[in-house]
C-alpha cells in the first residue's frame, strides 16, 4: 500500500557523513518521511514514501485544538555483523493502537505501522550510524481534520520520521540525579498516563523544568491521587534492586506507560534469578531503603537511554543517594545484556530483534 517517491535530490553522501559525526538526538534528520491518511469515508489510504518536508495544515486543525496526537519511539541498529534490524517493533505497533483508541483516533493496523518503519529504515538506511549510535524512529499520528467542534476528529495523518542518534552514553555511563516533585502529576486515574500521546509530555514540561532548575537531570513523578507512591520519569520507567535480590518496579494500573524496555527488563531479570516485584513502592520506602541500605540500585529505562543508573533523589524535602551515587552491578548487567541483544552480540533467546533486509538501499 505504500508508493514511492524517492527524494529528487537527498542529502550527498559527504554531507551526511559529517552529520553523522555526531548527530546527537533528535535534532538531525534523514531525507525522507512515510505518510498515510485516514478519513472517515476511505479509512486508511495513500500510502507514500517521499521526500521529507513540512506539512501544509488548516489552522482549524484539530491537533492544534484538542490535540489528539499520539507517538512511539524505537531505533533501528547496525548489529555486530553489519545487519540493520529493529528491537520488538510488533510491541511498539500493538502500542501504538492501544494509545490510538485511549485518544478516540483510528486503529492504524500493525502491518501497515510495521511496513511504514521498514520502508523507512531501508530508503534511508545509509543514515543509520554504523557503530555506537543508531537510527531512533518517530511514527506518530495527528488529527488534522479542519473542524472545531469538539468530538474525534474524522481525518488523521500517520507519519515515521527518523533521526540518525549518537550513542547515549559516550564516555561512560553517569547515574542521573531525578527530583521528584510534590507539585505537579503527570497522570491521573482514569486519565491518559498509559498512552504515549504528546499532551502526557505538555503536562510535565513544567516539572521538567523545574528539576532542572534544582540541578537534577529528570523529573519523577509521585501518583496523582496520594503523591505517595513513585510512578516513572517524564519518559521512562523505574526500578529498585534490593539487597535481598528482589527487583521492584511499580505496577502497570492505567497512570503508568507501559514500556518495551520495562516489559524487556521484567523478563531479563526474572531470567537472572531475581524476584521479580510489580508492587506499589512508595517514596518514603525509597527514602527508608536508600539510607538502611537495604536499596542498593535504582535505575530508569526507556529505548532513548535504555538503562540509566539514579544515582541521586532530590525533593523539596531533601536529597539522599543510593548506594553512594554510583552504577551498581545489576544495572549494568541488564544495560550490557539489552544492548547486548539489540547489537546481535548476545544471543537473542526472545525473538526480540527483526532483521530488515537493505541490500536494495546499499546497492
Ligand atoms: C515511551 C515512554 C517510556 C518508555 O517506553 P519504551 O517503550 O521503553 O521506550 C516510559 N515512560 C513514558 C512516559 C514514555 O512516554
Amino acid at each position: 500500500m505504500l508508493q514511492f517517491k524517492p527524494h529528487a535530490s537527498p542529502t550527498p553522501a559527504d554531507t551526511r557523513a559529517t552529520l553523522l559525526e555526531n548527530p546527537g538526538f533528535g535534532k538531525v534528520f534523514t531525507d525522507h518521511m512515510v505518510t498515510v491518511r485516514w478519513t472517515a469515508d476511505r479509512g486508511w489510504h495513500d500510502g507514500q514514501v517521499r521526500a521529507r518536508e513540512p506539512f501544509a495544515l488548516d489552522p482549524a486543525a484539530a491537533v492544534f485544538h484538542y490535540a489528539q496526537e499520539i507517538f512511539e519511539g524505537m531505533k533501528a541498529y547496525r548489529t555486530a555483523s553489519g545487519e540493520v534490524v529493529l528491537f520488538r517493533p510488533d510491541a511498539n505497533a500493538r502500542r501504538f493502537v492501544s494509545s490510538a483508541e485511549r485518544m478516540a483516533m483510528p486503529a492504524l493496523p500493525e502491518e501497515v505501522f510495521l511496513a511504514a518503519v521498514e520502508a523507512l529504515v531501508r530508503i534511508d538506511a545509509d543514515w543509520i550510524p554504523s557503530s555506537e549510535g543508531s537510527l531512533y524512529l518517530r511514527p506518530f499520528m495527528m488529527a488534522t481534520e479542519a473542524f472545531l467542534g469538539v468530538r474525534p476528529a474524522q481525518e488523521y495523518v500517520f507519519c515515521v520520521i527518523a533521526c540518525p542518534v549518537g550513542a547515549y552514553f559516550k564516555g561512560g555511563a553517569k547515574p542521573v540525579t531525578v527530583w521528584a516533585t510534590d507539585e505537579f502529576s503527570r497522570a491521573a486515574p482514569g486519565g491518559t498516563g498509559a498512552a504515549k500521546c504528546g499532551g502526557n509530555y505538555a503536562a510535565s514540561l513544567l516539572a521538567q523544568a523545574e528539576a532542572i532548575r534544582n540541578g537534577c537531570d529528570q523529573v519523577v513523578f509521585l501518583d496523582a491521587a496520594q503523591h505517595r507512591f513513585v510512578e516513572e520519569l517524564g519518559g521512562m520507567n523505574v526500578f529498585f534492586v534490593m539487597e535481598d535480590g528482589t527487583l521492584v518496579t511499580p505496577p502497570l494500573s492505567g497512570t503508568i506507560l507501559p514500556g518495551i524496555t520495562r516489559d524487556c527488563v521484567l523478563t531479563l531479570g526474572r531470567e537472572s534469578g531475581l524476584d521479580v516485584q510489580e508492587r506499589p513502592y512508595s517514596f518514603a520506602e525509597w527514602q527508608a531503603d536508600a539510607a538502611s541500605g537495604r536499596l542498593r540500585e535504582a535505575f530508569a529505562c526507556g529505548t532513548a537511554a535504555v538503562i540509566a543508573a539514579i544515582g541521586e533523589v532530590r525533593s523539596p524535602a531533601g536529597a539522599f543517594q543510593i548506594s553512594g551515587g554510583v552504577e551498581g552491578p545489576v544495572t549494568g548487567k541488564l544495560r550490557d545484556q539489552l544492548v547486548g541483544i539489540q547489537r546481535g552480540v548476545v544471543a537473542d533467546s526472545h525473538g526480540w530483534v527483526r532483521r530488515v533486509s537493505v541490500e536494495a538501499a546499499a546497492a
